[in-house]
């Protein structure tokens, strides 16, 4: 299973990809969590990616798709993965179709978790007190911008993928445990 976690900023991706490793044993791609680690590490692309990441905007799709290309190459992918993070541009969406395409592979599905703007705010919110802002890039000036950032750059990807038939939505301000049922529910069905 080859799958796409997506959703606005906040919607719980992270959360959902870690049941799904465990339930599926798939490797989880968080592209957030990797550039993070870079920065870290104080790499070439972390360097790249720190001032961008730290004012809500992307980071440049080729940097994005090198990254992605070499992840995926890895042996823990061959039993499947979970994107989350990725892909956010059209642009990348359509280079990730070109790896797999090379590599023999496509995707199962794409679960979007739906969560209005107002519950992503208050979440991030509150992240950012219980983490006592350990994340550069959660302050409310960068959260309004990532919101605005995945309208205007991400949400297109619906489209995308509801034209290829591959998209699937969930109600993404249910509890944690109901997410979960909903994102299994979805794929049992793809399976049968
Ligand atoms: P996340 O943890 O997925 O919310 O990502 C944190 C930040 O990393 C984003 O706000 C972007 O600046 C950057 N980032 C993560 N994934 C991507 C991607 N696929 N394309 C561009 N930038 C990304």
């Amino acid at each position: 299973m080859n799958l796409i976690l997506f959703g606005p900023p906040g919607a719980g991706k992270g959360t959902q990809a870690l049941r799904l490793k465990e339930r599926y044993g798939l490797a989880h791609i968080a592209t957030g969590d990797m550039l993070r680690a870079a920065v870290e590490a104080e790499s070439e692309l972390g360097r790249r990616a720190k001032a961008i990441m730290e004012r809500g905007e992307l980071v440049p799709d080729e940097l994005m798709i090198a990254l992605i290309a070499e992840r995926i190459e890895e042996p823990d992918c061959r039993s499947g993965f979970i994107l989350d993070g990725f892909p956010r541009t059209i642009a990348q969406a359509e280079a990730l179709e070109e790896l797999l395409v090379r590599k023999g592979l496509a995707l199962t599905a794409v679960i979007a978790l739906e969560v209005p703007d107002e519950v992503l705010s208050a979440r991030i919110r509150r992240r950012v007190e219980e983490s006592g802002g350990a994340r550069s890039d959660d302050t409310p000036e960068t959260l309004r911008r990532r919101i605005a950032v995945y309208h205007e750059q991400t949400a297109p990807l619906l489209d995308y993928y509801r034209r290829k038939g591959l998209l699937y939505t969930v109600d993404g301000t249910r509890s944690i445990d109901e997410v979960e049922r909903a994102v299994a529910a979805i794929l049992e069905g793809l399976r049968r």
